[in-house]
């Protein structure tokens, strides 16, 4: 019999990706449409290449300075970096280009510096909109009635493609009382579409982590993030 937590980092990716084709078929969304981010913070470089061996093809992290030399590690190899954690305004310059995707934008300032620069750089940056969606007072994110309020003042952003919503959700008892943030954040995305904003898509919803990506998916999710389901529990 297969122990229940796969041994290997090579055997837990292949059981995400699995649950991941799992869930988006129970779902009755074709095979594809979920992208798997593996959350690589504190994962030494060795453990982060076992993982790309066996599948990963996205890596998260949360730290400039952690990232930059991780980033160099796997200059040869065709892997994709996303930025998942809070971003200073200050570190900006240090994260354009470097990154297809920041998922963590949680003010209009940080858009804006976000932007400018990209024009700089003379490149185009992907963002996503971290939404607090538990409007808990300790994390970061746009609460849900300030996103939409901020989204028009997007408009002017020529340096940036907003592609949709990211949230972290309050922690759970257990997945499926997760499922209400998921559904809200899915929501909240359809609100801010329909404001028509011509520089602001949709498109993707970055929501799940290792504990509860399958509901997230069932909910919508494009992007799920998972850390500690593929590396083990992290003692950093
Ligand atoms: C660490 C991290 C994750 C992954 O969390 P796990 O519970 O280890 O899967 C996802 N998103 C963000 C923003 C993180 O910092």
């Amino acid at each position: 019999m297969e122990p229940l937590i796969p041994e290997t980092i090579a055997k837990r990716v292949q059981s995400v990706l699995a649950k991941i084709r799992s869930a988006e078929e129970q779902s009755g969304r074709p095979a594809g449409t979920v992208r798997l981010v593996a959350a690589t913070k504190t994962v030494t470089v060795e453990d982060i290449a076992e993982g790309v061996r066996a599948g990963l093809s996205i890596l998260g992290e949360n730290r400039v300075q952690e990232a930059l030399p991780k980033i160099a590690a796997f200059s040869q190899v065709p892997v994709h970096w996303h930025f998942l954690g809070q971003l200073q305004r200050r570190k900006v310059r240090s994260v354009i280009g470097r990154f297809d995707l920041i998922h963590s934008v949680d003010t209009l300032e940080l858009a804006q510096e976000i932007d400018r620069r990209a024009g700089e750089a003379g490149c185009r940056q992907d963002v996503l909109l971290e939404v607090n969606i538990g409007g808990e007072p300790t994390k970061a994110g746009f609460h849900p009635d300030d996103v939409v309020r901020a989204v028009p003042m997007m408009a002017q952003l020529s340096h940036t493609c907003i592609k949709g919503l990211m949230t972290i959700p309050p922690l759970t008892a257990d997945s499926d009382s997760a499922r209400p943030y998921f559904r809200k954040l899915h929501d909240l995305a359809g609100q801010i579409a329909a404001l028509e904003v011509p520089t602001v898509r949709m498109d993707e919803l970055s929501m799940g982590m290792s504990n509860d990506y399958a509901v997230a998916i069932e909910e919508g999710a494009t992007l799920v993030r998972v850390g500690t389901a593929i590396f083990g529990v992290r003692h950093v």
